[in-house]
């Protein structure tokens, strides 16, 4: 009997305010590790062979019954088509309802001040654009390793991370997807602990 040795396709560190494009075919594996802790991993995900059908946050919180995202969670996409399946989470709860962070938002929560500060939106164009992924592609995104509580009331609020040093989520593609990865550079509230670090991305796929 032979053994299957599964080689690492992927292996690659992501600074905090760059970003990074993947293509993961259907049953290709893709971690993100959160390095040193509370790093906000801003990620969109799309039908490789379709741009139009893309992730949905809404359509994949309303089908799970909850706001949060962990093992077991179907991405799906905005036909109800699953994009990837949460495999593996060693951080046990994800975002996906505080968006990404831009500059428009940032003027408007923050002030002026922040205006030349770069933002996870910047960084999605940037990525993405080589595949053709524009502003019109980009919808509501996962927050891995942020913590957005939602209370009693319905309230949320940005909040203290959960992670820390070296967990890691693992997406399992359900069919050919582009994952577009922004390493949140947020520096006015706690996603990052006010301190963005690097994210390392670990792939394995025939
Ligand atoms: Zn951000």
């Amino acid at each position: 009997m032979t053994s299957i040795l599964e080689a690492t396709v992927l292996d690659t560190v992501v600074q905090p305010g760059d970003g990074a494009l993947v293509q993961v075919p259907a049953g290709g594996r893709l971690r993100i590790v959160d390095q040193y802790g509370n790093q906000a991993v801003d990620t969109l995900l799309y039908d490789a062979g379709d741009l139009g059908n893309r992730y949905s946050a809404f359509d994949t919180v309303r089908e799970q019954g909850g706001v949060y995202l962990t093992t077991g969670s179907r991405l799906l996409s905005t036909r109800l088509d699953e994009l990837a399946v949460i495999t593996d989470d060693t951080c046990g709860r994800h975002d996906t309802v505080g968006g990404a962070c831009a500059q428009e938002s940032n003027v408007i929560r923050y002030g002026d001040h922040t205006r030349h500060e770069h933002s996870c939106r910047e960084t999605f164009l940037r990525y993405g654009a080589p595949a053709g992924i524009g502003q019109r592609h980009l919808a509501h995104n996962i927050n891995f390793f942020m913590n957005v509580p939602v209370d009693a009331t319905g309230g949320l609020r940005f909040d203290d991370g959960l992670s820390a040093p070296g967990k890691h989520v693992e997406l399992t593609a359900s069919r050919d997807v582009l994952v577009l990865v922004s390493n949140c550079p947020q520096l006015n509230n706690p996603c990052n602990g006010w301190n963005p670090t690097p994210v390392q991305l670990l792939g394995w796929w025939h």
